[in-house]
């Protein structure tokens, strides 16, 4: 059944604390999964850091599962700052200007050392818009890179940081000794999720590639397939095309991946475009636009009809509004704060305001899927 995750970028959900998180949404059951991004990681802290603080489980407080890209798209989204050869890719941290090197290799090494449930292979993004060429000559690279990710990946995974407490025997004695498990607590509703982070070493998922055009996206679902890894996403869309674009090409992708195994779509989207992937049988998203529009001062609402209303919440008619952002939302902050307050709390440049927004938005992504998840039920039932 289809999660929604939220993006925690430098282990952090920005501006909403993991106590939160574990909470927010339908029933209090908060964020299945979350995402990391190994970019951020590996240039601050490090991810020997991580490693060496346990993993970014531990490091962070996160029990349930997490997920870590594979810092290609981050690194592709460096235009000017980055070298791409059949190697890898060279880059300039967009910190301090440092040269850096990231191959398929490196990137599992990265993704190991931090030691999230789901790590991905490491992908070429081509740019958009791109030729047929030029995005069947990319896609090679991601194949190519697919293959030697896992190589490295199965060579490696027991270099994870909990490796060595994650045993089946040790499992019983983690839970009554640390307070923080080394692996996460399954959660009964995601059966297809959870079969792949009960191992003791992470799942890799392979990423589809392909760029917009249908016949690229089936042969590169049929040779990441061929290479039987446990998850597969559709990489490179929501990158500025047209939205029944995206849509075509997640259907056209979808086809030609295993329905018994997760599929996951990076990167989207609006509420209404998750709700429609969800429904069309893609199992996992990402997109940080809950809480970066919350920071913006972006939060979204339903209308009678049960469509998404944007709402600006800095607008001046609601200065002296005292209803709720949305008085069908169960969360905390609808359910105790108005619309002046956060109103109010944004002008003012207060940071509770960028959290509260937050908390609203996610709790409204999460709320999205949870009914989502029953219309599905409902209908296979
Ligand atoms: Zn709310």
């Amino acid at each position: 059944m289809p999660v929604f995750m939220p993006v925690g970028t430098a282990a952090s959900v920005k501006a909403v604390e993991q106590g939160v998180l574990e909470t927010i949404g339908v029933g209090g059951h908060g964020a299945e999964i979350i995402l990391a991004n190994t970019y951020h990681l590996y240039l601050r802290p490090g991810h020997e850091v991580v490693r060496r603080m346990g993993g970014v489980h531990r490091f962070m407080s996160w029990e349930r599962p997490m997920l870590t890209d594979s810092g290609g798209f981050q690194v592709f989204s460096l235009s000017g700052l980055r070298k791409v050869t059949p190697e890898g890719v060279e880059f300039r941290s967009h910190l301090d200007g440092s040269k850096h090197f990231f191959s398929p290799e490196r990137s599992m090494d990265v993704q190991i050392a931090l030691g999230a449930d789901i790590a991905m292979v490491f992908d070429e993004c081509v740019e958009t818009p791109a030729s047929w060429e030029r995005t069947r000559e990319s896609m090679g690279l991601t194949h190519d890179w697919a293959r030697r990710s896992k190589d490295h990946f199965e060579a490696h995974k027991h270099e994870v940081p909990w490796f060595e407490a994650a045993t089946q025997e040790q499992r019983q004695e983690q839970k009554r000794d640390a307070g923080v498990l080394p692996l996460r607590q399954a959660q009964g509703q995601n059966d297809k999720l959870n079969d792949e982070l009960r191992g003791k070493t992470q799942s890799l998922f392979g990423i589809v590639q392909g760029g917009m055009y249908a016949d690229l996206r089936k042969e590169s679902a049929e040779r990441l397939v061929e290479m039987e890894l446990p998850g597969y996403a559709i990489g490179g869309l929501a990158v500025g095309e047209p939205r029944e674009v995206t849509r075509e090409m997640i259907a056209r992708t979808l086809e030609f991946l295993p329905k018994d195994k997760p599929r996951y779509v990076m990167g989207v989207g609006y509420p209404d475009e998750i709700e429609e992937y969800a429904k069309m049988g893609v199992d996992m998203m990402d997109c940080v636009l809950p809480t970066r529009a919350g920071r913006h001062g972006l939060v979204f609402a339903r209308d009678a009809d049960g469509g998404v209303v944007r709402m600006n919440i800095k607008r001046r008619e609601y200065a002296e509004d005292s209803g709720p952002i949305d008085a069908s939302c169960g969360c905390m902050v609808c359910g105790r704060y108005s619309r002046a307050y956060l109103r109010h709390l944004f002008v003012a440049g207060e940071p509770l305001g960028l959290t509260l927004n937050s908390v609203h938005n996610l709790h409204f992504y999460l709320a999205t899927m949870s009914r989502v998840r029953a219309e599905l039920a409902e209908a296979g039932s």
